[in-house]
């Protein structure tokens, strides 16, 4: 074919295809939108996934009626004006692509009203084209409605994942947004069920109690620091109130929502030696930099930023964290401070009883031989002796081989062995969470976890799977919400749940293990079907041969 220009039709298809990813994509443009015009209360409504409905009204400026066609055109917009605006944006939209994107894929209606207007106005666009247009009292701000989402778009429907996957992409979304906008009231309807409302006080403390619950915001530690480049301000959990996955850090950028690799790895290293592996902050850290400092035009959906200063704004954001950590007494640290190399080490703590701690396999199994533990290093790993030399045996690893063995064995024979709480936990929800809960209450059970609501976001955790016993519930259950959240065909997932429980059951590096304690287990990973391999397929043990020994010792060349 010849080279030619497309047809405008099909230019804005492709954008759109850039901008509205997904029904929360519409929620976030419609959002900013609403925030760029100033609004104080936003509400937030979606059904069926966002597919059938969105709605989002706000009580902004409004929009004249003689500019309303206007907004849905491409490159139309009130927020920049020339080259220069562009160097230094304050408003979170600034391409006037966001309102024809979303009209070139969904069927949209609005109504607004500003503050000078006699009477408010109203447009109906289907297809990007308008089908409807007239005068209409409303109160001062605008409303826009979305219906049947990508109706004409069955390819990006079917990427679409379930109504539930997706309303929690709106609850995650909108939770932002709160988030970062703590002196705007936010209200979110999903599916005709109130999600989420926030106050709009202004007390950032106090959205954060909304999305992830009191305890939550109780223990948050507040951040507040300036340097000569950057403002960082917010709130950071203690060392004691990790999460299992990064879905807890919140960054803000000039008031923008960013997913930036930068901010989180500047946030962990904060944390660097205070959690444990697999362990991640919560954190909702908000920077304010001078606009020309960032160049916020390199992504489509502006999800993403560019500093101009990369390494100031990392140390800014580390320091200011580390800041307030360091101010805070750690109650019990749960890390062995130990790393190869540094000189700072425990010493092997050796079995002094005489008793012949000989560990017989019950099972013939090929892998392991009988091993003699003869003690346990730095409180991470087993030394154990065997008929051909030196074992040393992660204990983390080799209990997550177990306890994935048998999660696995009791749900392919569907008995899951339940332990009922004697003292019911508690947890509190956040908005998306919840979506993910309320999806999955069947997998749940089956799993072996009773979670009950209890009100208003909060859950009661009456029974858990008897093997993880050992574990913190509440960590258990935001990795699991998040594996469900994401899940995809059965198997993989399945094993990956398993996976998750088993990591969270496991007996963790750097807790001390009596001797008794260290036989049974690996008197049990002797029976499991790879007990040289954790379920992420790490090994679980190191095998020094006597010859090795003999060879390294030079006693033999
Ligand atoms: P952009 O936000 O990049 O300017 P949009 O397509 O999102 O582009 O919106 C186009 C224009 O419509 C905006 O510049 C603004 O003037 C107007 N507009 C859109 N939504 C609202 C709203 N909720 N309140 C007031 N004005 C709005
Ligand atoms: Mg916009």
């Amino acid at each position: 074919m010849p080279i030619k220009v497309l047809e405008s039709e099909v230019v804005a298809k492709i954008a759109a295809g850039e901008v509205i990813e997904r029904p929360a994509s519409v929620v976030k443009e419609l959002i900013e939108n609403s925030l760029d015009a100033g609004a104080t209360q936003i509400a937030v409504e979606a059904q069926g996934g966002g597919v059938e409905l969105i709605k989002v009204s706000d009580n902004g400026e409004g929009i004249p009626a003689s500019e309303l066609a206007l907004a849905f055109h491409r490159y139309a917009t009130s927020k920049i004006d020339n080259l220069d605006d562009l160097e230094k944006i304050s408003s979170l939209g600034f391409r006037g692509e966001a309102l024809p994107s979303i009209a070139a894929v969904a069927e949209v209606e609005i109504s607004t009203q500003t503050s000078s207007a006699p009477i408010g106005s109203y447009l109906h666009l289907r297809k990007g084209d308008v089908v409807g247009k007239e005068s209409r009292a409303r109160p001062q701000g605008t409303t826009v409605t979305v219906r049947r989402l990508f109706r004409y778009f069955p390819a990006r429907l079917k990427f679409l994942k379930s109504v539930n996957t997706e309303n929690s992409h709106i609850a995650h979304l909108v939770s932002q947004y709160a988030l970062a906008f703590p002196e705007v009231k936010f209200s979110l309807v999903l599916d005709k069920r109130p999600s989420l409302r926030t106050t709009g006080n202004g007390d950032l403390r106090e959205v954060v109690n909304e999305i992830y619950g009191s305890e939550v915001a109780q223990r948050m530690l507040k951040v507040e620091q300036k340097d000569s480049l950057a403002k960082v301000g917010g709130l950071t959990s203690p060392p004691s109130l990790a999460r299992s996955n990064r879905n807890y850090l919140s960054f803000f950028v000039n008031r923008r929502w960013v997913r930036s690799p930068l901010l989180t790895r500047a946030t962990e290293e904060a944390y660097r030696g205070l959690l444990m592996d697999g362990q991640h902050p919560m954190a909702v850290i908000n920077i304010s930099l001078p606009a020309q400092e960032l160049d916020v035009n390199v992504h489509p959906a502006k999800a993403q930023i560019k500093f101009c200063h990369e390494q100031t704004v990392f140390s800014s954001v580390q320091k200011a964290i580390e800041e307030v950590l360091a101010k805070t007494p750690i109650a019990s640290p749960k890390t062995v401070p130990f790393s190869v190399g540094s000189g700072q080490w425990q010493s092997p703590r050796m079995i002094m009883d005489n008793e012949p701690a000989f560990v017989v396999a019950q099972l013939p199994t090929m892998e392991l031989p009988v091993l003699r533990v003869l003690g346990q290093l730095v409180n991470t790993y087993i030394i154990a002796e065997g008929p051909d030399g030196l074992y040393l045996i992660d204990q983390h690893a080799a209990h997550e081989r177990i306890l994935y063995d048998r999660i696995l064995a009791q749900w392919a024979q569907k008995e899951v062995e339940v332990q009922g709480l004697l003292q019911p936990i508690t947890i509190e929800l956040s908005p998306r969470e919840e979506e993910t809960l309320r999806a999955s209450k069947e997998f749940l059970a089956e799993f072996g976890f009773t979670i009950e609501p209890f009100g208003n976001r909060s859950y009661v955790i009456r029974a858990i799977p008897a093997l993880m016993a050992r574990a913190n519930i509440i960590e258990i259950i935001s990795a699991l919400l998040d594996n469900l959240a994401s899940k995809q065909s059965p198997n993989p997932w399945e094993e990956k749940i398993a996976q998750s429980l088993a990591c969270h059951g496991a007996i963790r590096a750097g807790q001390q293990l009596g001797n008794e304690e260290m036989r049974e287990l690996i008197k049990q990973l002797e029976q499991t079907k790879q007990p040289r391999a954790c379920p992420h397929g790490r090994p679980t043990m190191i095998h020094l041969s006597s010859h090795q020994l003999e060879k390294e010792f030079g006693r033999i060349s």
